[in-house]
Parts: C-alpha cells; structure tokens; sequence
C-alpha cells in the first residue's frame, strides 16, 4: 500500500484512485494527465502489461465524464528491448485511446531515445492529427533542430528543461543556459505553431515568459505541472489559462517517489516533517 507521505505525489495504485484524483482536480479546472508508473522494461510481458493497462485507462476515461488524457514512457512500452517493439506498441495504445478520443503523450527519456520517439511521434500525430503530444529538452543541443522540424507536425509539444543527467558535449549542463535555451524555444513555438504549446515548468520565470509570448502571438498553450508540486500555483493558474497535472499511479511508485523527494530541500523537509507528524 501506498505510505500516506507518498500521496502528495503519487495518486494511489490503481487507476480507480488516478481517476478519483483527477476527478478532484477537475472540480479545480484542472485536467489530468494520467501516468502508469513503468519504465525500462527488459520483459515482452512487462511492456504487455502495461499497453493493457493504458488501453483500458482510455477506455476508463472516455466512459467518464473527466477531463483527462494519458502519458506513455518509451522505454516502458519496449524500446530497451528494440524500436520495432516500442513503434508496435506505442502504435497500438494510441490507436486505442484514438478510438475512444483519448489524447496521447509520449514522455521523452535520455538522447539515446530522442530519434526513436520523434520519429515515433511524428508517424502517429499525422494519422491521428491534433491526438498525440510529444515532450522535448532544452536542455539537449539538438532540440532547437528538433522544434523547427516539429512546427509542421499536429499534435502538441511539452517543454521541459530535462530531467536526465546528459553529456556536456551534447547538452547544456549550467542551469541559467538551459533557462534562456527555453525561453528561446518557447519564443519561437509560440511565434510559429499553430497552438498545442505545453509548457511542462513549475519555475515562475518560465510561466511569465509563456504568457507574455501568447500575448505577443496569441498563440493557444497550456501549463503543465506535476501532482504535489506548486498546487497553489495550479489553482492559480487555472483561473485564466488552461491547467494540466501529470497524474502518475501504480505500484512502481518508490523510484518516482524518491525522485521527487531528493530534487528540492523543500521536498526533503515535507517527508520528514510529514514522519514527525505522524
Ligand atoms: P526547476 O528548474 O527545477 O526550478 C525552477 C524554479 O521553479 C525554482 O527556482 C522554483 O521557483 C520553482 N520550483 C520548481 N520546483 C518547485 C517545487 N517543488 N516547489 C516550489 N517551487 C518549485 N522531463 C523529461 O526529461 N522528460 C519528460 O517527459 C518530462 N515530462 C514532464 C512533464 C511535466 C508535466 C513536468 C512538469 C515536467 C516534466 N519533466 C520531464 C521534468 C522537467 O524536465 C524538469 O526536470 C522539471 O520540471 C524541473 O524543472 P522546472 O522547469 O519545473 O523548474
């Protein structure tokens, strides 16, 4: 069972407790992006298990009535184990969700997944244009090229700084490059997408700099933000622009859990003083 200091950010085992969550989140104006925890499979079965589980997560949410799509990760759906496995894979879970109109993001991992996943994206969001989102670094070089190359591709783009430790000779490695290498990006996905730009952020300055570049373009985006994380903020946020929280569930929560627990102080003091509380 789930330890009541994991509830900040992770909703619960199973899907009937991400959808109860989102089902709050959406009484906030807040939609869901919902994520079985998973990643780096090395078992066909594995990988099985989970495109279930999110093909049956689609069904669940378009017999709801919330406002919710779902988030996939590459290496969960079988791309340690060869592309071919993750494009049939992938392939099958968002043409389910797209027969029940369910909204699909493709998580991005390490630059050794960067081509596998675009390419992946940009085959699956021309079949079912407007249903996929892609996520991509500021904090890898090639991502400028990437951007560009993604501005004639429907669908919806996520920017995020990175999460994954990279090699300097192919990423930005200084925290203030990486801000100004986002803020550039989302300058010019603002000024030459059509619409679907994510901002994936919890930083402020970020925040303020999409909305002064949709009132600049006018172009449509949305703000992206994990469970647990600046929920204040969210609420916020919610009042005038459109909110999305990434939802993860499932019994693999420790190593998302640990994660998110070790990347701030802030998050450190919450556990220990949530123990002392007890
Ligand atoms: P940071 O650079 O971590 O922090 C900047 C400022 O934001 C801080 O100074 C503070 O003011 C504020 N802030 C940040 N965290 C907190 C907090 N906990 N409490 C209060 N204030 C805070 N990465 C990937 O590599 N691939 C993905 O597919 C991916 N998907 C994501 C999806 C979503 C919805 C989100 C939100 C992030 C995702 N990420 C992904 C993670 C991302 O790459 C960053 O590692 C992560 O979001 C931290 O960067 P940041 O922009 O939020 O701000």
């Amino acid at each position: 069972m789930l330890p009541p200091i994991a509830n900040r950010f992770v909703a619960g085992e199973s899907p009937a407790t991400a959808l109860e969550h989102v089902r709050r989140l959406n009484e906030r104006d807040i939609a869901g992006i919902v994520n079985h925890l998973g990643e780096h499979y090395d078992d066909h079965e594995s990988v099985r298990a989970d495109a279930a589980e999110y093909r049956a997560l689609a069904r669940d949410i378009a017999a709801s009535d919330l406002q919710a799509c779902i988030s996939v990760k590459p290496s969960q759906l079988g791309l340690d184990l060869g592309e071919d496995l993750f494009r049939e894979t992938v392939t099958n879970v968002v043409d389910a969700a797209a027969a029940e109109d369910v909204f699909v993001w493709i998580d991005m991992e390490d630059h050794t997944t960067t081509d596998a996943t675009l390419d992946a994206f940009e085959e699956l969001a021309r079949e079912h244009e407007g249903g996929v989102g892609v996520c991509v670094q500021a904090n890898l070089e090639r991502t400028r090229e990437d951007v560009e190359r993604l501005a004639d591709v429907p669908g919806k783009v996520r920017f995020v700084k990175g999460a994954y430790d990279e090699p300097a000779d192919i990423a930005y490695r200084d925290g203030d490059q990486i801000d100004r290498e986002y803020e550039s990006l989302l300058e010019y996905a603002f000024e030459r997408y059509d619409g679907g730009v994510a901002v994936g952020s919890h930083d402020p300055a970020m925040i303020e700099h999409a909305i002064d570049c949709h009132e600049r373009y006018g172009t449509d985006f949305e703000i992206q933000m994990l469970m647990g994380v600046r929920e204040d903020a969210q609420n916020d946020l919610a009042a005038e622009y459109p909110v999305y929280q990434y939802v993860p569930y499932g019994n693999r929560w420790k190593s998302y859990f640990y994660r998110r627990l070790t990347e701030r102080t802030g998050n450190v003091r919450f556990a220990l003083r949530a123990l002392l509380d007890r």
